[in-house]
């Protein structure tokens, strides 16, 4: 999986999440300073730092924009409160996500997941296939079972990105960040939209797919249709 630099000074949470991440087959160092933290991102070059916002030498704030001034790495802040003014601080700073205490070592793995997917991504031009669907980004062709599929733009983009990952339950929330750009937000309907516009394109429907499956309160996955439909 993945190395991972955890900064935290409260060594209850930095123990417990050490085990739980180490469990769940990462590689697991951690400081409890911000300074700390900095070194070790220079010094071990992790694939990916979680930063809690509350640190006793240095505002996690201050310590971002450091750390931002030297490395791209992907970093997940961790913040007390949800609605911390600190968190859309981070954010503007080059967070790539944030979790609010208190949270599992599985919630935190599964935003790790994400943000590491999205980080590495070089899949963007490739061309995909599942089952008879076919898409090609370069050329913007979209095929089912041989015959062109008419789609808009941002159809496209979805339907590919989803493509790209066969079998992946994506979230609303990394649809909106990756297709459509827009960081945060509850513009959930506008994923759902789209989608009901992609089924009837692609001939099915939520309650009978052939490849777009919702996961209820998780997100969508497409993955190629059930033996005999
Ligand atoms: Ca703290």
């Amino acid at each position: 999986m993945a190395n991972l630099l955890l900064v935290e000074d409260d060594v209850t949470i930095r123990i417990a999440l050490t085990k739980g991440l180490r469990e769940r087959g990462h590689a697991v160092s951690s400081a409890s300073t911000a300074l700390d933290g900095l070194r070790g991102t220079v010094d071990d070059r992790p694939d990916l730092v979680v930063l809690d916002l509350g640190l006793p030498d240095l505002d996690g704030l201050e310590m971002l924009r450091m750390l931002r001034a030297v490395s791209q790495v992907p970093v997940i802040v961790a913040t007390a409160r949800d609605g911390d003014p600190a968190m859309v601080g981070a954010l503007d700073a080059g967070a790539d996500d944030y979790v609010v205490k208190p949270f599992t070592a599985a919630q935190l793995d599964a935003r790790i997941r994400a943000v590491l997917r999205r980080s590495g991504d070089s899949r963007a031009d490739d061309s995909v296939t599942v089952g008879t669907l076919r898409l090609d980004p370069r050329s913007r062709e979209a095929t089912l079972d041989g015959a062109p599929l008419d789609l808009t733009p941002r159809e496209f983009d979805l339907l590919h990105y989803l493509a790209a990952r066969p079998g992946e339950v994506i979230g609303k929330r990394e649809l909106l960040t990756q297709v459509w750009q827009i960081p945060y937000g509850g513009a959930d309907k506008t994923v759902d939209v789209h989608l009901s516009w992609l089924r009837r394109k692609l001939g099915e429907t939520a309650q009978s797919p052939r490849y777009l499956f919702t996961v209820r309160g998780v997100g969508v996955k497409l993955a190629p249709p059930p033996a005999g439909s």
